[in-house]
């Protein structure tokens, strides 16, 4: 155990002592010649431990939580590999021809798989490399009889290359204080779980697998990106107490969250929430959302068998249903990180740039058709409005348009209850739809700034790419302006203009589209108490001022100064509570 600093990005809030527990280190399997007498009872081994890992993950299905029942999906596609014939019976022929135990066959196999889908080089398939060979490992472990088991200590950091929804589930949850990987990203499947889990989590943590062992004592610090290994009495006195400090802040916050965002100058601002799941709509009472800004549709599409018309309504009606205000609904984002099965043959030499969005779903009509005419039959049961992602230009609009026309005319002939129409309205997330709000204006009915992919593709860094993320910044005099054209173009045109990227839920971000008159922001549940608790103790019309010197500017630095000052005079010590990717200064919080 040697005390070390580590740095990692913020995907969950909050500050957690406890124990580094390591998932998945791969057990090296020992080769062992066998007698062909003793083939079967290895086969026989090998079965006991695919049934111990399916059992294991049925119980990991049935302790999702009710609010979170998408991730029961991911963890029945790795339960389904235990069946997959070109795991079991390739791994019985080995034993059988070869002669060696099952632990070796296994993770020959295993390698086998997984080396063939990496080489496919497509990310679809590349992903599915590592649910091989999560499943691998688990089976590995249980052929071994080195999983781990209750005697684990009781505040665990989890800590892993990649971490799976099933291994949270996998373990008594609520032993789990924090979570820390080396890959993973801030929209990743465990960020967003972690966030629901109000586990505090870092992912992109360099020099985890080597600087961290087993068994150490850990502080890892959600809000600043922070991780102590080692720490000393002091550390962990102050940590302590700046946990206990935490938690009682959040606790405040949440009491006050049914208070409306009104600026001390009287300016409201509505705060929305950022949801993937009808179930998530449970528990957004708790966090003061004034409704939902942005569903993201894809889940649904991720897995094997792409849904229906009646699955569609029934999901979208749920989330309507389940808003404090009108829901804004995404239709389908799929490219780019979020491949669907079929895009993966598109084999695209570069996703990000190519059928992502509007321009997958207009290029696959009836897969599109079917989403908008879901989304008009949920349109009686309440408030909705329908977003639509990755526009470049205003044919898009005006061909989303037509479709959702003639989807109502579908309607009408079968005599289905629907909305005739919808609100309409655009993500602004490419630098063309930047350009030309002015045109899009006119075809829409609001505007939502996708802060996500208009700064990857403004500064031309890949949201996904560690090895560039230093690069990531919203200060950047080219994001500010951009800032500034869509949200002036959106009001010119009486059009209302929200943020739903994760900029919304930093207070930089926050100061600085609230300087510049934006109407709306939509985060993730776990900040918005946080941030209408901001709202409320910032004034607007200071905003403004601020948010001109620094578009007068394009000197990053004096600007990220001027705007921590006025948070700091804003919020005082409330401000080390609030996740920035601007206030991150590695390796001085801890
Ligand atoms: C964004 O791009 O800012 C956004 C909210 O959408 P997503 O993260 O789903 O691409
Ligand atoms: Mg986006």
């Amino acid at each position: 155990m040697a005390r070390a600093h580590l740095y990692g990005t913020p995907v969950s809030p909050g500050i957690a002592l406890g124990t580094v527990h390591f998932l998945h280190t791969d057990p090296v399997p020992e080769k062992r010649r066998i007698l062909a007498a003793e083939v079967e009872q290895e086969q026989e081994k090998l079965q006991a431990a695919l049934q111990a890992v399916s059992e294991d993950l049925d119980k990991a299905c049935k302790k999702v939580p009710e609010d979170m029942q998408e991730y029961r999906e991911i963890i029945a596609v790795q339960k389904d590999m235990t069946r997959d014939p070109r795991l079991v019976e390739s791994t019985g022929k080995l034993i059988a021809e070869d002669l060696v135990n099952a632990s070796w066959a296994l993770s020959q196999v295993v390698q086998q798989l997984c080396n063939i889908f990496r080489e496919m080089q497509d990310p679809y398939l590349q992903d599915r490399a590592q649910d091989i060979r999560a499943v691998g490992l688990r089976i590995l472990e249980k052929l071994s009889g080195s999983e781990h088991g209750a005697e684990l200590p009781s505040s665990l950091i989890l800590a892993a290359e990649d971490i799976s929804p099933a291994d949270i589930m996998d373990l008594d949850a609520d032993r789990i204080v924090g979570i820390m990987t080396h890959e993973g990203g801030i929209t990743s499947h465990t960020a967003i779980m972690a966030r629901g889990m109000h586990i505090p989590a870092l992912v992109c943590v360099t020099n985890l697998m080597v600087a961290a062992k087993e068994g150490d004592s850990v502080i890892l610090d959600g809000i600043t990106g922070n991780i102590l290994i080692d720490p000393d009495d002091n550390d962990s006195k102050r940590l302590s107490e700046r946990a206990e400090n935490y938690r009682s802040w959040r606790k405040a916050t949440s009491n006050m969250a049914h208070w409306p965002a009104d600026t001390v100058d009287a300016v409201r601002v509505s705060v929305l929430a950022n949801i993937e799941s009808p179930e998530e709509t449970s528990s957004l009472a708790a966090t003061g959302a004034d409704g939902i800004g942005l569903y993201r549709t894809e889940f649904a599409f991720m897995g094997d068998n792409i849904p229906n018309e009646e699955e569609l309504a029934t999901e979208y009606t749920k989330v309507v249903q389940g808003s404090p205000g009108t829901a804004v609904i995404r239709t389908l984002d799929c490219g780019a990180d979020k491949l669907m099965k079929a895009q993966a043959q598109l084999k695209e030499p570069n996703p990000a740039l190519g059928l992502r969005g509007v321009r997958y779903t207009l290029r696959n009509q009836d897969l599109f058709r079917v989403q908008l005419r879901a989304l008009l039959r949920a349109g009686v049961s309440g408030r909705l409005a329908v977003m639509v992602p990755m526009i470049s230009n205003v044919e898009e609009v005006r061909a989303v348009k037509r479709l959702m026309q003639e989807v109502d005319q579908e309607l009408c002939m079968r005599h289905i209850p629907h909305a005739r129409t919808l609100p309409l309205g655009i993500m602004v997330e490419t630098p063309a739809a930047m350009m030309i709000t002015d045109a899009l204006a006119r075809e829409c009915d609001f505007f939502s700034i996708g802060t996500n992919d208009l700064i990857h593709y403004m500064l031309a860094i890949d949201r996904n790419n560690r090895h560039v993320a230093y690069l990531s910044d919203c200060m950047h005099p080219a994001v500010v302006r951009a800032l500034k054209r869509i949200i002036d173009s959106g009001h010119r045109a009486g059009l209302s203009v929200s943020a739903c990227g994760e900029l919304s839920a930093d207070p930089f971000g926050v100061v600085l589209m609230l300087g510049m008159g934006i109407d709306a922001f939509s985060v993730s549940p776990a900040f918005l108490p946080g941030i209408k608790h901001l709202i409320r103790k910032l004034e607007a019309r200071a905003c403004t001022e601020l948010a001109s010197q620094v578009l007068m500017s394009s000197d990053i630095p004096a600007c990220k100064h001027m705007v921590r000052e006025m948070l700091q005079k804003t919020m005082g010590h409330e401000l080390g509570f609030m996740t920035s990717s601007s206030m991150v200064e590695r390796g001085q919080t801890v």
